[in-house]
């Protein structure tokens, strides 16, 4: 069934914020778009922000004259209006048709809506909202299966008695800034030995937060969309900002850069001074199972070799440390880790 939701009368100066709300009623209670009489770039946006983040293909169109958009609807025409008739008589039979538009008002409709339409229905025929009749109209027509609806977004909230939970699809947000294949590869093959990693020195005792190094390790290289010269762990943390990220992860992808750069490295590199490297165990893992990931997983002395040309004795040296203190709080050499992922 396909469901498209009319919004008619909407004034920009003062129907903005009703008019949200009445489309992303229709998306959250399962309508397929919604086209709105007057033109509202700053409507279109804004919803469009919301599907973007929290997914699925709703559609918003603005600009669409009445007359022109019901005379060419292949379907049925829903108003409603508080002088229909009782939502409860007429349902069923408005659930046989396959394309249903939905009309509702904001002040007065023309005398003709009640004419073309195919039902007038009132939720209750007293006067309230449109907002409060699409919901309690499509709650109706999905006979309430609306909740079950999968929604596919990049950020998910997961339901909790207390409290915020969010869940991120990291993955999605690696595709939708535009990161290629190889990197989205190299982002995942870095979560694994991250994890694994954090996952051995968590058995040591040691207090390790997984889900900071999951998200720090899928998105370290999110600014590689931007450019793969060193600003990309400068990008990347804009990145994280955008996505409203907490500063904990942000850090993870700013500190991620080799085995750590000081801020005298920084200037040198030309990157905004100050100190770059890790120092919360999160970031120091994730520093270090992207040292130890290319294209294929690495054991340290190659990757000491491989920085040492590329940065010098002292890049090198900081790795080696590196790999040394994650070891001991691992219990045992890291490379034993990487093999056991080769
Ligand atoms: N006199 C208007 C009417 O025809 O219902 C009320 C205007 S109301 C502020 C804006 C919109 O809310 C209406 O165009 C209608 O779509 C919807 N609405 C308000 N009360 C409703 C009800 N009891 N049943 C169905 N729709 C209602």
């Amino acid at each position: 069934m396909v469901v498209v939701v009319y919004r008619y009368g909407h004034r920009i100066s003062r129907d903005k914020r009703i008019t949200t709300h009445v489309a992303l009623v229709a998306r959250a209670f399962n309508a397929d778009g919604i086209v709105i009489d007057t033109k509202d770039e700053g409507i279109e946006e804004s919803v469009k922000k919301v599907v973007e983040k929290f997914g699925n293909d709703f559609f918003i169109k603005t600009g669409v004259p009445w007359k022109k958009f019901f005379g060419e609807w292949k379907g049925k025409i829903v108003h409603l209006t508080m002088y229909g008739e009782r939502i409860d008589n007429v349902i069923n039979e408005i659930k046989k048709h396959d394309n249903i538009l939905v009309v509702v008002g904001s002040e007065k409709v023309p005398r003709e809506f009640y004419e073309i339409a195919d039902y007038n229905v009132a939720i209750g025929n007293q006067p309230h909202s449109e907002v409060a009749a699409l919901a309690i109209f499509l709650h109706f027509l999905t006979d309430g299966k609306w909740l079950e609806k999968k929604f596919d977004g990049i950020m998910e909230i997961e339901p909790c008695k207390k409290g915020k939970k969010i869940r991120y699809n990291y993955e999605k947000i690696l595709r939708i800034e535009g990161c290629n294949e190889a990197v989205i590869k190299h982002c995942k093959m870095v979560y694994e030995l991250a994890r694994r990693i954090a996952e051995r020195i968590a058995k040591n005792g040691i207090s390790v937060d997984i889900s900071a190094i999951e998200a720090g390790a899928m998105l370290h290289d999110v600014g590689r969309s931007k450019t793969h010269g060193i600003m990309h762990i400068i990008e990347g943390a804009k990145i994280a900002r955008k996505y409203g990220l907490p500063k904990k992860i942000i850090d993870i992808i700013e500190h991620h850069g080799g085995a750590g750069i000081d801020s005298e490295e920084a200037k040198k590199l030309g990157l905004p001074p100050k100190d770059y490297s890790p120092r919360t165990i999160e970031e120091m893992i994730v520093a270090h199972a992207d040292n130890l990931t290319n294209t294929k997983y690495r054991k340290f002395r190659q990757a000491y070799y491989e920085l040492k040309m590329k940065a010098g004795e002292k890049a090198a040296e900081k790795l080696r440390r590196l790999h040394e203190k994650l070891s001991s709080l691992a219990g045992i050499d890291i490379d034993e880790i990487v093999d056991e992922m080769r």
